[in-house]
């Protein structure tokens, strides 16, 4: 049985005054023991963030990390630093990451495989355009990306990957992916992981892409949406918390 795990994503957003407010609000609300929670700042309130967050039954993660150990990587963070200040979890290839900072397959492999290697847990995010659904190219795009990092990670290692379905349509646009179609994809891609020769059933597949309090239960409802990554809606404890609330109550 897969836990019900909900990330927040917190994007470039906050301050420490603002993080503070943010935070207290989560301790009181966003606590359960039948979900799995973590939240993700920029990497300056890693620390701030993780200090609270230690106490409370909720993981810290990041929202990037490099492919590289140590050394002369003028403003990368590597994998070590993200354990040293508490990660548990790290964001890997989202699609912000993908078309505005020209992440790649490979690169997207290669975070992958370090975050691996340091004992982070990764979250890989796949997702097609507009364009893309509409030409009918969403299973070709969404099915290339798991494969090249399992292909490259190997079956067995692969089985340790949370991926994200996030359709680029969906993000920050407020048009959510019905159910049906976030569940079709979420079916697809276990069914991909499956024909790799990976050990699907325990691997938890998030759906993000404008995800509320509103909208979520419809989608952990079905079958193998395993939680949600949370852009804007985590910004706000009340939204997130119903998130984590909707997650408990379909675990119940
Ligand atoms: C995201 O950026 O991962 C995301 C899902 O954003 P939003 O919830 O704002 O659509």
């Amino acid at each position: 049985m897969r836990k019900k795990l909900v990330v927040g994503n917190w994007k470039m957003n906050g301050n420490r005054a603002r993080n503070d407010v943010l935070l207290s609000a989560l301790l009181e609300e966003a606590r359960s023991e039948a979900v799995e929670v973590a939240v993700c700042p920029p990497f300056p309130y890693l620390d701030q963030v993780g200090r609270v967050l230690s106490e409370a039954g909720i993981a810290l993660g990041a929202q990037n990390v490099s492919s590289f150990e140590a050394g002369a990587y003028t403003g990368e963070v590597s994998p070590a630093m993200l354990v040293d200040l508490g990660c548990a979890w790290v964001i890997v290839g989202h699609s912000e990451r993908r078309t505005l900072f020209g992440e790649t397959d490979e690169t997207v492999l290669a975070k992958v495989r370090a975050a691996l290697e340091f004992g982070l847990k990764p979250i890989l995010c796949v997702g097609e355009t507009l364009a893309q659904r509409e030409a009918g190219n969403a299973e070709l795009v969404v099915g290339g990306q798991v494969d090249s990092v399992v292909s490259g990670l190997g079956a067995d290692v692969a089985a340790q990957l949370t991926l994200a379905y996030e359709p680029i349509w969906a993000i920050g646009t407020g048009r959510v992916a019905s159910p049906d179609q976030a569940q079709a994809m979420h079916r697809f891609i276990r069914a991909r992981l499956e024909s790799a020769q990976v050990a699907s059933s325990e691997v938890r597949i998030l759906y993000g892409g404008s995800v509320t309090a509103d909208n979520a239960s419809e989608l952990f409802a079905q079958p193998d949406i395993d939680g949600a990554l949370v852009g804007g809606a985590s910004l706000a404890a009340a939204g997130f918390s119903g998130i984590c609330r909707a997650a408990a109550v379909v675990a119940a």
